[in-house]
Order: C-alpha cells, then structure tokens, then sequence
C-alpha cells in the first residue's frame, strides 16, 4: 500500500523533482516499508523523534548493508535542540528566524561541519507564527558570507491550510516569485535552487509553482494517530 503511494505520487513528478516521504508519527516499520520500495528521503518534525529514527535507521541499513536515509527536518527547531538534529540532517528545510540560523551558524563553526538549509517563508495566515519575512530572508542572503558554515540551497513553505485553491495558488505563487528575484538578486549563491512546497493536499499545486521538493505524509503513509 505504501509502495503503491509511492509510485503513484513519482510518477506524477517531472524530472529533477523529489519526494520527501513524511513520517512523523509512523512508526519504523513504516519507514522501512517505503525504504524498501526506494524511497530514500525521509522527513519528521520533532527533533527527539528524527533523532531516534535516524538513529534506528542507520543501524538497520548497517546491519541489512544498504545505502543511508536522507533526513530532512521540518519543523520549527528550538536552538537547544541542535543537537539531536544536526548530526543527521541531510537538510533543514525550517530555517524560520535568525536566532535559529545564527545558532545553525555556530554550531556547525564549532563542529566543523557544513549544514544545509532552507530557508522558511512566512506563507499562510492564520495556522503559524514561524518564518521569515522577504525582507528578512533577502538580508540574511544578502550576507550569506557571515555564515560561513551554512549552505543555502532554497526556500521553504507551507501554504494556508485552506480547501480554496485560489488562496493557495497564491500562496504558491508568493513563494515561487521569492525564488525568481532572490535567485536573479544572488547569482553566486549556486546552491540556492531547491523550493519546497507542497503537502498531500496541494502538491499538484505545488508542482505548477515550481515545486522541487514535495513533502507528503497522509498520502503515503494513511492519516497519523496524535
Ligand atoms: C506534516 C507535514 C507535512 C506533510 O503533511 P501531509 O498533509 O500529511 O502530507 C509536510 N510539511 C510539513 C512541514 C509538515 O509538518
């Protein structure tokens, strides 16, 4: 059944798409379900969470000698919680203030580590307080070199969660104009390319905005008991 989620949403992805499989408050057994139908990227939003799966998982693909999981976290990050995230992130995908990307920043100086980010837009009305502004995100940008250690490769959104597709189309379409000027104002940011929007909901809206990263939970692994 996940693997059938799984090739249908791929198939519905242009080329240089990916999927990220979300999921937070499944158990292992569904992550290695989908491993095993080849999904390799991995998303959850609780840094104590995405630190014991990655963990669980990393001895799993030892012991069955297959390639590592991507993790991608993608919830909001408090900055004493780094440490159980940053050791395995693949990308931090919820970069939403400038405290958490200044402690990111610090972090990886100390480690000795590069960390990649995206960078989250305040897209939505009502459901969060958490993310940038344009204006934020273009002078964070504007002074990448302060961050040394951090690798921007994009933007980050979540729509207004709302069944009027008009109100997300324009959410959508916000976003997708950031990623046009910000990569016209910072050319030599050559890694800042990924945008990742879209949910089991709006994906398909997602990918007519330029979508290159989906994050899917429901449709892939059923509704999640809270
Ligand atoms: C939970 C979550 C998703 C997946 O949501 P679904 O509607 O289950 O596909 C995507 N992005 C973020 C940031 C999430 O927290």
């Amino acid at each position: 059944m996940i693997s059938a989620a799984i090739s249908q949403i791929k198939s519905e992805l242009p080329q240089g798409v990916n999927l990220v499989a979300v999921s937070k408050f499944h158990p292992l057994s569904a992550i290695q379900e989908a491993y095993l139908a080849g999904q390799r990227m991995f998303g959850e939003n609780r840094p104590q969470e995405f630190a014991q799966k990655a963990q669980a998982m990393s001895q799993w693909c030892l012991e069955n000698h297959c390639e590592p999981v991507q993790w991608h976290f993608i919830g909001h990050l408090q900055t004493n919680k780094l440490k159980m995230v940053l050791p395995y992130a693949h990308l931090v995908q919820s970069v939403d203030s400038i405290h958490l990307l200044e402690a990111i920043s610090s972090w990886a100086k100390s480690a000795e580590k590069e960390i990649s980010v995206l960078l989250e837009l305040h897209l939505g009305a009502e459901q969060t307080k958490h993310g940038l502004s344009e204006d934020e995100i273009k002078d964070i940008l504007a002074h990448s070199d302060h961050y040394p250690n951090v690798r921007f490769c994009g933007l980050m959104g979540m729509a207004t969660n709302t069944a009027d597709e008009s109100v997300v189309e324009a959410d959508f379409t916000r976003i997708e104009a950031l990623m046009g000027n910000v990569s016209a104002m910072f050319p030599q940011l050559t890694d800042f390319r990924e945008l990742s929007i879209g949910m089991s909901e709006d994906y398909r809206i997602a990918l007519r905005h330029g979508a290159t990263i989906i994050r899917i939970g429901t449709k892939l692994f059923g509704p999640r008991e809270y």
